[in-house]
């Protein structure tokens, strides 16, 4: 147990948790953060109303990617800079911090001036030249992990991002390829807790792109917390039907703020609040 090789990631060096601190969002402590928005800015009205629903609701990070890591390269890549100004916009506006993912080396320092905090997607969680300077940025940041990646590697994951001296690692947890075609990748249970006993560092849980379907984000969100969780990251868009990405999983305004108000006694059950 002493030799493992994630050296600052783990509980052994570092006993007690780490709460990342972002403007006034603290991911760790006793409070569930939700961190929601679109699967990716489209438009400033449909970021913009996402925003305003996702505040109502309860959420205190706007979420939303500007660039797009997607399976085809016909797909939807994203806004790019244009989308980072809409996302600063409607974090000035509604209140929220920020997060987006970076999925090239030559744009997080671009990024990093936009959001209040990086995300590293699945796709790119061994992206080692991508990791390093995410570690150099100077901003927390949130590490997906890999669709087929073990635990051991994504603590090594992460370890990258706090070996350049990047302390404030958020770990997202988003379930993992398997043999199962109905839920796109199964989000275990266990993995939560078995994360927050081998790390120091804040657990979050990512429904939306775990089940990859509107109605089973609510119930397996209410696994995730009872598991332990930290927070989670959540899909809504004004009009899924029209997304350009994730259509079948962005939940409706309506939907989410549902999704909010059950989720609190969930919480509370767990010594949680939301
Ligand atoms: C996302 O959160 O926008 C995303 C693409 O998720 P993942 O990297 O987990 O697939
Ligand atoms: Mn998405």
């Amino acid at each position: 147990m002493s030799d493992v090789p994630y050296k600052l990631a783990s509980r052994i060096s570092h006993p007690e948790n780490t709460i990342v601190k972002v403007k006034d969002v603290e991911v760790g402590g006793k409070k569930i953060v939700v961190m929601a928005g679109p699967c990716a800015v489209e438009s400033e009205a449909q970021l913009f109303a996402a925003a305003k629903a996702v505040k109502e609701a309860g959420a205190s990070v706007l979420r939303a990617s500007a660039y797009k890591p997607r399976s085809s390269p016909y797909s939807f890549q994203g806004l790019g800079e244009d989308g980072l100004k809409l996302i600063k916009k409607a974090g000035q506006e509604f209140g929220l911090v920020t997060e987006t993912e970076v999925v090239d080396t030559r744009d997080v320092t671009l990024v990093a001036g936009y959001v209040d905090v990086l995300r590293v997607g699945a796709r790119n969680m061994q992206n080692f030249a991508l990791l390093k300077e995410v570690g150099k940025a100077g901003k927390p940041a949130i590490l997906k992990n890999g669709i087929a990646s073990t635990i051991e590697e994504f603590l090594l994951a992460a370890e990258y991002i706090m070996s350049e001296g990047n302390p404030n690692v958020i770990l997202c947890y988003r379930g993992i390829k398997s043999f199962e075609p109905k839920i796109r990748f199964p989000l275990d249970a266990a993995a939560i807790p078995l994360l927050k006993e081998l790390t120091h560092l804040p657990v979050i849980a990512d429904p939306s792109h775990s089940t990859g379907k509107q109605s089973l984000v609510g119930p397996v969100s209410k696994a995730a917390i009872s598991a332990g969780a930290d927070g989670l990251m959540i899909e809504v868009h004004p009009r899924p039907g029209e997304a350009k990405s994730d259509k079948a999983q962005q939940l409706l305004p309506a939907q989410f703020s549902k999704f909010m108000e059950e989720l609190g006694p969930v919480a509370r059950a767990v010594g949680r609040e939301l």
